[in-house]
């Protein structure tokens, strides 16, 4: 397939970062590194606890990233969060985190921001 390798509007991503902004600045804070949603993700059971699986990992290395470069990332890192975000994920809300960390929203408005510059599976590709 090929690869969309035109530039980033900065702008679309940080309208949604800004839309977004209260929720996810107190999530990073709240995050404890504690692992606890782990247990509860049923991909990461089944993946033999891959931390590449655990809940707060996925969210960390997508949403996480862009919202601390304040939405200044490229093409290629979105590309890059694509299987975490897709892969390793189905939204499927049963992560449970005792900090009220509410994860699918946080992987749902990191998917946002990828499919506003075009990137996410399509269904020709192996999802
Ligand atoms: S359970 Fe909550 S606080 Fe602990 S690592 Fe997961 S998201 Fe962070
Ligand atoms: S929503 Fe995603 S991270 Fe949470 S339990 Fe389901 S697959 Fe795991």
């Amino acid at each position: 397939m090929k690869k969309n390798t035109k530039g980033v509007d900065h702008r679309k991503i940080k309208n949604i970062l800004d839309k977004n902004k209260a929720k996810i600045e107190l999530s990073m804070k709240a995050c404890a590194h504690c692992s606890m949603c782990a247990e509860s993700c049923f991909l990461f059971q089944a993946r033999n606890k891959d931390p590449r699986y655990m809940p707060s990992y996925k969210f960390l290395k997508t949403l996480g990233v862009i919202y601390k470069k304040k939405g200044k990332v490229d093409r290629v890192t979105l590309e890059e969060m694509k299987p975490i975000l897709w892969k390793r994920c189905v939204l499927c809300t049963r992560c449970y985190c005792p900090m009220g960390i509410d994860i699918p929203y946080l992987i749902r408005t990191a998917r946002s921001i990828c499919r506003s510059q075009d990137v996410y599976y399509r269904y020709d590709e192996d999802a």
